[in-house]
């Protein structure tokens, strides 16, 4: 693009929510070219409808990042619909001649910006897109045989040899806006909560400067014992970057970056910063799995668990998703979950294993239901999680290893803390019986104010019963694989 140029350029923004480390605004803001910020409210803009929770951070990120560009001088245009055809709009009222977009890359999103680049193209608009999400795009680490890598070690490795660090940007300070568009308000979309608002307890600052603070807060404190801290749920032990992340409020480098400089200069332990790279390379894993391998958003990555005899248990389902299944550490968990919009990495993966294997419920019905209610709700990382969880997933973990939630949460939890936080009603228990009070005798549950079943749940299924049935079950399905 030269520089005299003046009709204007399009940045599309979707999920690059921000303003530094933000490849295609750079593109237009090196340009000099006149700039139209837009972004189209899509509901199905990862290509299925977007969680109620998502909604909710999408309204205020969208809100932070309209004054970030306004105090620049290009107000955020709003506008809603296809996102073809609004484009089309735009470009005939505004003479636009290029659109710029960060890239999106779940396999229908990936699919619709490929149709509307080739679309616009023919028309005589540029498009261009860009990576601004990832530490490096899906499809360039590829292994000997290249192929898409299935093992998260091996990947890891490539990953972080292959991926190419961009220079750190702070964002343009000025932009040359268009004025006289009119556009939708952030308002008009219904996306905050209000009959009911159910959103009271979402304690999170969305948008570029609540991402620098999230990251600042980690580096000072939670990053220094992150390795360990990070399993304890009842503890600020993690970064909380997961709905910045998701919603390229901040980009990935600059996140390990940070971590990678705070040990250079000595404020934390070296593999401390290296243990938070490799989770945030779980999350690249997860993107380039699903965008290589579409089919796994509907089925299982292993064809044999297609097969797998699940329940179908509404009952045990409804018990799950409202936190009362009567094992603590699991309605802590989704309470958790419901009351903020966030639930703690090792908290997730007990109540996915509760729901998958003691009760043998479908993980598509977990998936579903964690994307509705989670803030950093991400299709790549919910469901090859949710595949790993069932043992259905790329590198997954074995079948046979179901959590027990009473072991797993005395282990985590050993005083109670967290149950105690989210399941006040257990609060006056002692540790001894925090995890399991049915096994507590009776005195102590009356002198702890709660009668079973009129106070908290009995459990809804045996462990024991329900480890061996889901066991059964993976029995099944590899005998019927051996026969073929
Ligand atoms: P930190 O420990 O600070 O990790 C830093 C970043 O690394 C996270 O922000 C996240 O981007 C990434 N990350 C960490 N662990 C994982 C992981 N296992 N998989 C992928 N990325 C990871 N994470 C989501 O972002 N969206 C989801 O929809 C999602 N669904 C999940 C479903 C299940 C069943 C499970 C077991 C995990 C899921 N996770 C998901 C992964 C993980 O639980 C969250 O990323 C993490 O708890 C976010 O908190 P944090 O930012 O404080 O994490």
């Amino acid at each position: 693009m030269s520089s005299s140029r003046s009709r204007p350029v399009i940045v599309w923004f979707r999920r690059d929510l921000r303003i530094a480390d933000n490849p295609a605004l750079t593109e237009v803001a090196a340009t000099g070219a006149p700039v139209i910020p837009l972004y189209i409210h899509d509901p199905a803009l990862d290509g299925r409808p977007m969680g109620a929770a998502s909604g909710w951070w999408l309204d205020k990120s969208l809100r932070a990042l309209a004054t970030e560009l306004e105090e620049r001088g290009a107000p955020l245009l709003l506008r809603s619909g296809d996102p073809e055809a609004t484009l089309r709009v735009v470009i005939n009222e505004t003479g636009a001649d290029a659109v710029l977009m960060n890239r999106m890359f779940e396999p229908a999103a990936w699919e619709r910006d490929a149709e509307i680049a080739h679309g616009l193209k023919a028309d005589g608009v540029a498009c261009r897109g860009f990576n601004g999400t990832m530490l490096a795009r899906p499809g360039s680490v590829r292994t000997g045989q290249d192929a898409p890598y299935r093992v998260f070690t091996p990947f890891l490795k490539a990953l972080l040899d292959k991926a190419e660090e961009p220079a750190p940007r702070d964002g343009p300070r000025t932009l040359d806006g268009v004025a006289g568009l009119t556009g939708e308000a952030v308002d008009d979309w219904g996306l905050h909560p209000l009959r009911p608002d159910w959103s009271t307890g979402f304690d999170w600052t969305p948008g570029e400067s609540g991402a620098r603070e999230a990251l600042s807060r980690f580096l000072a404190g939670p990053l220094t014992v992150y390795g360990e801290g990070r399993d304890i749920p009842g503890e600020d032990g993690t970064s909380r970057l997961s709905p910045h992340l998701h919603f390229g409020e901040i980009s990935p480098w600059r996140a390990i970056r940070a971590a990678r400089q705070a040990a250079k200069d000595g404020r934390v332990p070296g593999k401390q910063a290296e243990k938070f790279v490799s989770e945030v390379g779980w999350r690249e894993f997860s993107t380039h799995l699903l965008h290589h391998f579409p089919y796994m958003a509907e089925r299982a990555f292993r064809p044999e668990f297609e097969a797998m005899a699940w329940r179908d248990d509404g009952e045990g389902l409804e018990a799950w998703k409202r936190g009362m299944t009567g094992y603590p550490v699991v309605d802590a968990g989704m309470r958790q979950l419901w009351a903020t919009g966030w639930m703690h990495n090792r908290v997730r993966m007990i109540v996915a294993s509760f729901l998958v294997k003691d009760l043998l419920v479908d993980w598509r019905e977990g998936e579903a239901w964690f994307w509705d209610t989670l803030v950093d709700a991400d299709m790549g990382a919910n469901i090859q999680n949710w595949q790993w969880v069932a043992g259905s997933g790329a590198d997954a973990a074995p079948y046979f290893r179901i959590f027990n939630p009473v072991t797993q949460g005395e282990k985590f939890d050993g005083e109670g803390k967290y149950v105690r936080r989210w399941v006040p009603e257990l609060a006056g228990l002692s540790d001894r019986w925090i995890h399991a009070p049915w096994t507590a005798p009776t005195e102590v549950l009356a002198a702890a104010g709660i009668r079973l079943g009129r106070d908290y749940p009995a459990p809804i299924v045996d462990h024991a019963m329900g480890r061996k049935r889901a066991l059964d079950a993976l029995e099944q399905i590899k005998s019927a694989r051996d026969k073929d």
